[in-house]
Parts: structure tokens; sequence; C-alpha cells
């Protein structure tokens, strides 16, 4: 495997192979890698005549410094774990004063509101992080396609809006949710919940099932209310959010309207633990 810790070589590496009009696929992550990272690496391998992937915890998209100095930190592992799928991918797992300089601050979008609901509203300024370094970075690999997980549905739309207004030339493909035997939506913060927790934590997507059942036959405002009493009986657990919201705009919304996508969207706090799910809804 070619590791790079610095930008400065990534891309004298990468220069003769994107003249030679190679394809690059890229997919940006935090390490702490897991199966739905890897799905996402094996589907730009199987797309793509060279893989590029980059681990990089992101200071600027964390709201909430705790989060962020306890984020899993696994490098040795993720290298492995790359390593025994392929190794010929190419590594980028740069430095944050490599990334930032001495100035570790973000640039502020426009996202078209897309920015301000749900993660953005309740974690200020994410989006404006997420949208520096994903911008940054498709700027010095220039990947063909860039692999995106729906798992982060909202940071979905948001690179393809920031792809489309920057005229960023590269297609970003959005792949299905990994989950775990319980069915918990895999995360890198999964690591830090107790056996216990991560059993139970079964229930974010339980209730999501229950909300695509339910969203046939009755009332959203019924819906809600459902949501927040499930939660409200799981005292383990506390609801930041849930949401039905329209796939193109992501507002959230009380009355369903014809020919429109929905999808539910829901935040939870275990033991201060957050974790997010969405499934779609028709
Ligand atoms: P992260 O390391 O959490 O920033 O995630 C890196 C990429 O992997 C993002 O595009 C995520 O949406 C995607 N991802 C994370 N967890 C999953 C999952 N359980 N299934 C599919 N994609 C995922």
């Amino acid at each position: 495997m070619h590791i790079f810790f610095g930008k400065a070589p990534l891309i004298a590496h990468l220069r003769p192979i994107i003249s030679a009009n190679s394809t690059i696929g890229f997919v940006p992550t935090m390490g702490a890698l897991h199966a739905g990272h890897l799905a996402l690496i094996q589907r730009s391998l199987d797309e793509n005549k060279i893989t590029v992937v980059s681990i990089f915890v992101n200071p600027t998209q964390f709201n909430n410094p705790d989060d962020l100095a306890k984020y899993p930190r696994t490098l040795d592992e993720d290298i492995q774990k790359i390593t025994e799928l392929n190794s010929e991918i190419i590594l980028f797992a740069p430095s944050v004063e490599d990334i930032y300089g001495q100035n570790t601050i973000s640039q502020t979008f426009d996202f078209d509101g897309l920015e301000n609901v749900m993660e953005g509203k309740f974690r200020p300024g994410h989006f404006n992080g997420v949208g520096t370094i994903v911008k940054y970075l498709l700027e010095i690999i220039q990947p063909t396609k860039a692999y995106f997980g729906e798992k982060d549905f909202q940071q979905l739309q948001i690179v393809k809006k920031l792809v489309a207004k920057n005229h960023i030339p590269v297609t970003i493909i959005g792949c299905p949710i990994a989950r775990e035997h319980n069915q918990l939506a895999m995360s890198s913060r999964n690591e830090r919940l107790s056996a216990e927790e991560r059993e139970k934590a079964s229930i974010i997507y339980q209730t999501l099932l229950e909300v695509k059942e339910k969203f046939e036959k009755e009332d959203l405002k019924t819906i809600y209310q459902y949501v927040q009493k499930t939660f409200d009986n799981n005292t383990i657990f506390d609801l930041e959010y849930f949401a039905i919201a329209d796939e193109e705009s992501l507002l959230p919304c009380l009355e369903k309207e014809k020919n429109k996508k929905y999808r539910a969207f829901i935040a939870v706090f275990v033991n201060n633990i957050r974790l997010i799910d969405t499934i779609s809804l028709n």
C-alpha cells in the first residue's frame, strides 16, 4: 500500500495518474474503519483503476470538543484492513497542520438551506467544516468518482450541492448503510458503547422500521408522537431529533405531498455518544 502523511508527496504521486486520465475513486473517512467504510472502498476498487482513501479526523466539523477528543483513532488497524482489501490502495493520512496550517478554521458555505436543518441545526458549523475538508480533498486528489454513505444522507446531499455549486468535475456516489448483526447502523462511534448499550441501540433502527410501516397509513403528527414516546420510555436514550423530510429539500414536514420522496432521520444520545440513522419511506 502507498501511504502519504503529507499532501505534497501525495499530489506529486497523483500528478502523472491524473495526466494519464486514469480513473480515480476517492473514499474520504475519519478512520476507525468498519465494514461500512470497507464497502465504499470496495465499490471504488470495482469502478476505478486507482483508489484513494483518506483518514483524517477533521477538527472543524466537530462542534463538541469532547466528541473530537474521544473520537476513536486506530490507524494501525485501519492500515491492516485496507491492505487486506487491496495492497494497491493509496492512503492519505495527513496531520491537522498539513491540511490547515496554523489556522484550523472552516470556510463559510451556502448550501441553499440544506445546512440549516437536522444535523446542521443541532451541530452548528458542522457542514462548514465538512464543506471545507471535502472541497479541499477533492481539489488535491481530483477523483473521477467519490463515495459517500447514505448513513450521513444530509452530508451526501450537501456534498452533491458543493460539487454542483463549485463546478467540481467529480461524480458523487451514494452507498447503502451497512448494519451490525442487530441492525444498528455501523459507526466508528459504536466502539465507544458498552456491550449492553450497543445491543439496546437496535431500538433506533427498529423504530425507523416501524415509522416506515406507519408512514403508509398514519398522519405524520401521530408518527412523531410515537417516536417521542418510544424514546421517553427508554431512559438510556435521549432523542435529539426525529424528522420526516423531503429527500430533496431536507425540510422536515408535518404533511405528506404527492410525488415527493420522503425519508425519516433520527439522532439519539446514548451515554453522551451520538448516533444517527435514516430510512427511505416511499
Ligand atoms: P466517517 O468516517 O464516519 O466520516 O464516514 C466516512 C464515510 O463512510 C462517509 O461517507 C459515511 O457516510 C460512510 N459511512 C459511515 N458509516 C457507514 C455505514 N454504516 N454504512 C455506509 N456508509 C457509512
